[in-house]
């Protein structure tokens, strides 16, 4: 049997031994020292990328890479199934011009990259759980996009509910309708206050003592283990999809990522260090450009986001960038070497909105523009003549009045979601207080 991966907090000191297995890591979210959890030990996969047939589906390469990180820990039909459930639906890579492809991560259920991870580890929890004959309740806190992707990918998984705090009236119809639409095991607090409030109730939640005795409280948060490493299969899948392309290319590829929290590009490095041979990636950014920054300078200043188009984007102190340097040892020429960093201004990512649809008669989002731009600049400034993959992290028309008011045109609605639009809201609305709060944990589901 093959060695499982194993997992460490960022924050262990070398050579620590407090390494975890996928479960726990899972369960954890963040190790109890405050980090996150990473690879200790890389499998080397060069042979079974190698092994891949151009035609394979995303689900095959998935089922196959998932297989080696977690043999030993899960056993292959386990592996198959906590698969098959997460991806019903995969990515598709799309030629856009010469030496550049988009590969589009939003055909998922809420139509944004966050449905691989969110899905993945929704599966994956299942499968634990159900071998356990365990039962888990998902708390999450969000603002309106995270908590919908969270809400979806739980929906109707076997042994879990899923208790969503957000705040009234704060959050776009479309979001409002994400989380309250679905009914059966995902119940939608709608929180009197602010979505800090609503942090904040969710926090004092998982510090309760009374709450940790009588529920199976757990949280599902962008940093957890389980989210991350499924990023990684599409890596791995557009890699192996270019080469079945027409005049399948033969040069350098190289991924430019819209970045904010980092962990998709996080996942993108993880899959070159288990020996995918991409030449390297971009992280695009928005005016939010910590990273870019610390790869010109070596210095890394984290500060307060500021408010832009592109608002998945807007992070100011990445929880990511502690599982990048763990990764180059914190060495940033070493980082420099594999990553190149850009910024996009909101007046060029309105323009390149614009250029897009009138080259190519193709709407995007506001994030994967950032990327699009980033990537052209770069091709540009370096005279890089190889391939290059742009992430389309969300369908345009998740962010329509934003490309409405920039190139003139309104994008569709995705199927997903306008399905949603006929939906009655059904939430419970709650004070901002925390003895509200644990009294309907406690009487729902204790
Ligand atoms: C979350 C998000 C991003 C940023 O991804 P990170 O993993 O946080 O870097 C980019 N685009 C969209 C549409 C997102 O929702």
């Amino acid at each position: 049997m093959r060695m499982p991966v194993r997992f460490i907090s960022t924050r262990a000191a070398p050579g620590s031994a407090a390494d975890v297995s996928f479960r726990e890591a899972l369960f954890r979210g963040l190790a109890p020292d405050g980090g996150l959890y990473r690879p200790l030990n890389q499998p080397n996969l060069k042979a079974l990328f190698a092994s891949f047939s151009p035609l394979a589906s995303f689900q095959e390469l998935a089922e196959a890479v998932c297989r080696e990180l977690l043999s030993g820990e899960l056993g292959s039909s386990a592996v198959s199934r906590i698969v098959r459930r997460a991806f019903p639906f995969g990515p598709a890579l799309r030629p856009l011009e010469h030496g550049l492809r988009l590969l589009e991560l939003f055909h998922g259920p809420t139509c944004a990259f966050k449905d691989f991870g969110a899905c993945f580890q929704a599966a994956a929890m299942e499968e634990l759980l159900r071998a356990e004959e365990r039962r888990a309740l998902i708390l999450v806190a969000t603002s309106g996009d995270t908590g919908s992707a969270v809400a979806r990918a739980f929906y109707r998984r076997a042994g879990i509910d899923v208790a969503i705090l957000y705040p009234s009236g704060r959050v776009s119809l479309l979001q409002e309708k994400q989380l309250t639409t679905l009914g059966e095991n995902v119940t939608a607090f709608e929180v009197r206050g602010s979505f800090d409030d609503c942090q904040r109730l969710a926090k004092q939640a998982f510090r309760d003592g009374e709450l940790a005795r009588r529920l199976p409280l757990t949280s599902a948060n962008s940093i957890n283990l389980g989210r991350l490493l499924p990023q990684a299969f599409y890596y791995i899948y557009g890699f192996t999809r270019l080469a079945a392309s027409p005049g399948a290319p033969a040069g350098p590829v190289r991924f430019c990522v819209p970045s904010g929290n980092f962990g998709n590009l996080t996942a993108g490095v993880y899959a070159w260090q288990w020996g995918l041979p991409v030449d390297g990636f971009l992280a695009a950014t928005n005016a939010n450009d910590v990273v870019p920054e610390y790869l010109a300078t070596g210095v890394y200043r984290p500060r307060p986001s500021l408010a832009t188009l592109s608002n998945a984007m807007d992070v100011g102190d990445p929880s990511n960038f502690e599982r990048l340097l763990a990764v180059f040892s914190g060495d940033p020429r070493a980082m420099r070497r594999l990553i190149h960093g850009e910024s996009v201004s909101d007046a060029e990512t309105r323009d390149t909105l614009r250029r897009v649809y009138e080259e190519h008669g193709l709407l995007l989002d506001p994030h994967t523009a950032v990327g699009l731009l980033a990537a052209r600049r770069f091709r540009e400034n370096t005279g890089f003549t190889g391939e290059l993959i742009v992430l389309a992290t969300a369908h345009p028309g998740k962010f329509s009045e934003i490309v409405l008011d920039s190139v003139g045109v309104a994008p569709e609605l995705p199927p997903p979601l306008k399905e949603l639009a006929g939906r009655p809201k059904r939430s419970l609305p709650i004070a901002a207080r925390f003895e509200e709060l644990k009294g309907q944990l406690l009487s729902r589901y204790a």
